[in-house]
């Protein structure tokens, strides 16, 4: 296989690159070892920052922030919510920190306004009643699933191509030059050479191992975060402590939950997605001085996600690339003396496009194309799709759903539920998934229930999947798209991901919710054996 560019890593940063480079006209293959979106940008948050959270201690950060901010709210409509968000200061909150976040927002432009607390009453009923300050800040909700999934559904839209579940396994190098990757087809064992101009790594967590395929030290540290999932959104707007950054600080509304984190831990694996009970109660302690009430609401899972920082004072004078402080464009040539090869690492999520661009004007360059990027203006095809289903016959949570989702495949999907009832059934209740957005979203090659949740939504309800999975399964087999076998190893498996994240409350609701699972699979329905 050729190409002009391959691009490493199915997260944001990997994504942005490679929709920058599909809109330049350049022909890419973006290549990613799991699903896309396994990595960091979908363990994460769900924040997208307007920049005041690092208003004083790093002014790029912030400025870079909301400047992203601003460009993502107008070109990634479908996957982000304007929910506003508050910055609360608590009694026991150093006021001399306050003084200088107000003093650090207006000198970089971040709008911010000080309410009163009746009114942050009125709007956040569950915040703490002895809240000193109160501001808004315009901090928003960004889905990192639709948006990664719909980055790279408009780049093959234009032409290019994604290989998912195909794993970079080695660069392959002529001298001191990277001409390609060597991949391997996860699921068949195949091997396939990919050969390239440049091969770009967005690993995130993972670069320092992938740049030693061409013998280049990269000096990352992972830093494991802690996030925890509520049954219910019960904060309209992202709400924030006023505080130096620190641990269990933050809440966003995701769809129909809240998600609260986070912690840091420093780990030596990129993929160390434990979790410690010891860490959730903490959390828990801490952030109940925000929301008082919080121990007594419902957590329906714990997840946790590694954050690729990026760590080398050499890299200037090395004659690599800093982007800015938190993010890092390295270009071996200049670097390390191999051509061919560039890494981009470090950031945020809502960075990413930045991130992207930068990378893209470099790549471009070595590659003579001189077209500037066009991502902060051009718009990803968006998820809204309210001119359909409106002849079909649904409940209105059901409608509802499918008026924010269905998107670019709205007018084939009402075509087949028109067609066929059987399209219309819910699968699952709690995120109002159908049989049709299902099929719709059948990735090619094996059945996979985590590969439809993170497209449909399915399981990440209040059960997690407790009375969808089997059913989802089932309809697949009877619709002879998966066989009997494949749909139980896909039940098990996703079970089993789905419980990782239960047990570790295990205790009140989530609890009994987790007994049931188990005994509706492994008692009821006799499968796989219980761990
Ligand atoms: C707990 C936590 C909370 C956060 N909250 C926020 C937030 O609210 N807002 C925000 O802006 N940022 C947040 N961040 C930071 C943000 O999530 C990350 O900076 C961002 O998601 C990194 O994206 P990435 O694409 O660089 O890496 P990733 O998303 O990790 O993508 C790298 C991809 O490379 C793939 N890969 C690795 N090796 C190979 C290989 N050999 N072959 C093929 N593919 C490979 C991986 O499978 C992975 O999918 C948070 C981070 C954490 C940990």
């Amino acid at each position: 296989m050729e190409t002009e560019v391959v691009v490493i890593g199915g997260g944001a940063t990997g994504a942005g690159v490679f929709r920058d480079l599909t809109l330049r006209g350049i022909k890419a293959i973006l290549v990613e070892q799991r699903d896309l979106t396994y990595g960091t940008s979908s363990r994460y948050h769900g924040l997208l920052h307007s920049g005041a959270r690092y208003a004083v201690n790093d002014k790029e950060a912030a400025k870079e922030s909301y400047e992203e901010n601003l460009i993502l709210k107008e070109t990634i409509p479908g996957s982000i919510e304007r929910t506003g968000g508050f910055f609360v200061k608590l009694p026991q909150d150093d006021d001399e920190y306050v003084t200088k976040w107000v003093k650090a927002c207006n000198e970089i432009g971040i709008p911010i306004e000080e309410i009163s607390l009746e009114s942050a009453l009125r709007e956040e009923p569950y915040l703490n009643k002895k809240a000193q300050a109160i501001y808004r800040v315009p901090d928003a909700a960004i889905d990192g699933f639709t948006m990664i999934i719909d980055l790279v559904a408009d780049a093959v839209r234009r032409g290019n191509k994604v290989l998912t579940y195909h794993q970079v396994e080695d660069l392959l190098m002529r001298e001191n030059h990277v001409v390609g990757v060597k991949v391997k087809n996860v699921y068949t064992g195949e091997i396939i050479e990919i050969y390239a101009n440049i091969v770009v790594n967005a690993t995130g967590s993972w670069a320092a191992r992938v740049a030693e395929f061409a013998e280049i030290k990269i000096n990352m540290i992972n830093n494991r975060g802690m996030l925890a999932v509520f049954n219910q959104r019960f904060n309209k707007q992202v709400i924030n402590r006023l505080r130096k950054p620190s641990d269990a600080d933050i809440f966003v509304p995701a769809h129909n939950v809240t998600i609260f984190g986070t912690t840091g831990i420093n780990v030596d694996q990129p993929d160390d997605f434990s979790l410690n009970y010891e860490e959730l109660q903490m959390m828990l302690e801490d952030g109940s001085n925000l929301i008082p009430n919080l121990k007594q609401m419902r957590i329906i899972r714990a997840f946790a996600g590694v954050r690729p920082l990026y760590q080398e004072n050499k890299t200037s004078e090395a004659g690599g690339r800093n982007v800015s402080r938190g993010m890092a464009l390295l270009d071996h040539s200049a670097r390390d003396g191999i051509e061919g090869f560039v890494t981009i690492v470090g950031g945020k999520l809502t960075t990413f496009r930045y991130m992207a661009e930068k990378t893209g004007d470099l790549v471009a360059g070595k590659i003579g194309n001189y077209k500037s990027s066009t991502t902060r203006f051009e718009v990803v095809p968006h998820r809204h799709a309210k001119e359909f289903f409106k002849e079909i016959n649904m409940a209105p949570a059901t409608k509802n759903k499918l008026f924010h989702w269905a998107g670019t495949r709205a007018k084939d999907l009402e075509k087949k539920m028109k067609d066929e009832e059987i399209l219309k059934t819910v699968v699952c209740e709690c995120e109002q998934v159908t049989l049709g957005e299902i099929e719709a979203s059948l990735p090619n090659g094996k059945f996979n229930l985590g590969d439809i949740r993170r497209r449909t939504r399915l399981g990440m309800g209040p059960c997690q999947g407790t009375f969808c999975h089997h059913r989802a399964a089932s309809l697949i087999v009877q619709r002879g798209l998966a066989t009997a076998e494949e749909a139980e190893e896909a039940v098990i498996q996703a079970i089993e991901e789905r419980q990782k994240g239960m047990q570790i409350i295990n205790e009140g609701e989530t609890a009994k919710q987790l007994d049931l699972m188990r005994a509706i699979y492994y008692v009821s329905l006799g499968m796989g054996k219980e761990k």
